[in-house]
């Protein structure tokens, strides 16, 4: 009979592990397990190292900057887009390191979205982060639609997950676009983004997706797959810093057209400074950037892009892969009884990177946890999310993890705290 998982099988996968040096590659406080790199991943000294080198660069040559240097600034949005192409399966003039997650939803929808008679409706779906909506409902509002009527949501059958089926339903005659996350904040499902894509284009929607929870986390195939646009940010599974500038993808399909939101970096590199009052857009996805680029926001992820391409996306997956499936396991061995329900999908094609379980008392579970030195995420009203991050996070603290959260269950420690989120999750 196959017995609990024991803490020497953690330490036997960990000597297996051939990502392990990895983790001298980041910042990890030893005196704690940090779980929570799905929502502000850790500091690789390469990106404190890419930070120092940016800022020497504003030290050493002033204004030259923008032209002199290892980096210049002029075209750093465009380099780092370069090497993020890969993580995404994107062309490197499909992506450009700028802005945020909004922000470049702001740009993608008032680019993308083009309303007619018939065709009219933005879907998203009710699961949906709410900055993510709160976009579509002011875009909606500027071309003087009500989103009560023009933003319609594919319902959740079950409250936490989407199903493929339910998603082609509700793309009807009407619907212009499209908006989902390929992996669902929460839950952490992966959509079939492919299969997505494939359907809506056969009735001519557009189809955007946010990456905020797949990029680094998952290996995508975007340009082959045919999204038309997609957007994420660089601080979670990129690990590059809190506000770190995010990200862009605008499929070739769509290159050569004026962007919705038009401002002066979106120019032709060599017209930019001619300073004319008509604009003339890059011929690339540098064409939907707005303003002065973030130049000391972007630097970090210089360096964490140096560890991705020589970790290997495919790797990194793999091993995240392995380590849901071995806090799955755990879980299953040692928390049973404590009335946790794991809502993530167990497949691994509909899994991202992070594991969540539902609790009536999550929050005060996770405060009792952080009291005993375990980064958890905490989402209201009753979720736990747990996110091994395969560049830094060993089996044996995934082991150690849920045996103090078993402890912790087991010794009704999270009873001494009030079961209320705080400010910040
Ligand atoms: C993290 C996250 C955001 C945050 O957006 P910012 O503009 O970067 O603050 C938005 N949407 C989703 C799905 C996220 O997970």
């Amino acid at each position: 009979m196959k017995g609990r998982i024991k803490k020497e099988a953690a330490i036997q996968l960990d000597r297996q592990d051939e990502l392990r040096k990895f983790r001298e590659e980041f910042y990890v406080q030893e005196s704690q397990i940090y779980l929570d790199g799905n929502s502000l991943g850790l500091l690789s000294k390469r990106a404190e190292k890419a930070t120092l080198d940016l800022l020497s660069s504003w030290k050493n040559y002033g204004i030259d900057g923008w032209t002199e240097g290892e980096h210049p600034w002029f075209t750093f949005s465009e380099a780092l887009g370069e090497k993020t192409a890969p993580l995404i399966g994107a062309a490197k003039e499909e992506v450009i390191v700028t802005g945020s997650i909004t922000s470049n939803l702001h740009q993608m929808i008032a680019s993308f979205y083009k309303p007619d008679k018939t065709k009219n409706k933005i879907l998203a779906d009710e699961l949906n982060f709410p900055s993510d909506i709160y976009a579509i409902q002011s875009q909606l509002e500027l071309k003087g639609y009500d989103p009560a009527s023009h933003l319609k949501k594919i319902p959740s059958l079950n409250g936490q997950t989407l199903d493929l089926d339910q998603i082609k339903k509700s793309i009807t005659d009407d619907t212009a676009m499209i908006l989902l996350p390929s992996v669902l904040y929460r839950s952490g499902q992966l959509l079939p983004i492919k299969e997505i894509v494939e359907y809506a284009h056969t009735k001519s929607v557009i189809v955007g997706f946010d990456l905020a929870h797949s990029i680094g986390a998952v290996p995508h195939q975007l340009h082959e797959w045919g999204v038309d646009f997609a957007v994420w940010c660089n601080y979670k599974y990129m690990n590059s810093g809190p506000g770190g500038t995010g990200g862009l993808f605008v499929h070739k399909k769509h290159h050569g057209k004026i962007p919705g939101l038009k401002g002066w970096f979106g120019s032709q590199k060599e017209k930019q400074f001619d300073m004319e009052h008509t604009f003339s857009p890059a011929d690339d996805a540098g064409a939907y950037q707005i303003g002065t680029p973030h130049i000391l926001s972007s630097a970090p992820l210089l360096g964490s892009l140096s560890l991705f391409e020589e970790a290997g996306m495919n790797g990194l997956r793999e091993k995240s892969l392995k380590q849901t499936d071995f806090m799955l396991q755990l879980i299953e061995d040692y928390l049973l009884p404590y009335g946790f329900k794991v809502v993530t999908p167990l497949v691994h094609s509909e899994r991202g990177g992070h594991i969540a379980l539902e609790h009536p008392e999550a929050a005060s579970i996770c405060k009792a946890l952080k009291n005993q030195r375990v980064i958890p995420d905490f989402r209201a009203p009753n979720l736990i999310r747990f996110a091994p991050a395969p560049f830094y996070t060993s089996y044996e603290e995934l082991f150690d993890a849920i045996h103090i959260l078993q402890e912790v269950m087991e010794k009704k420690l999270y009873q001494l705290y009030k079961n209320t989120r705080n400010v910040i999750a």
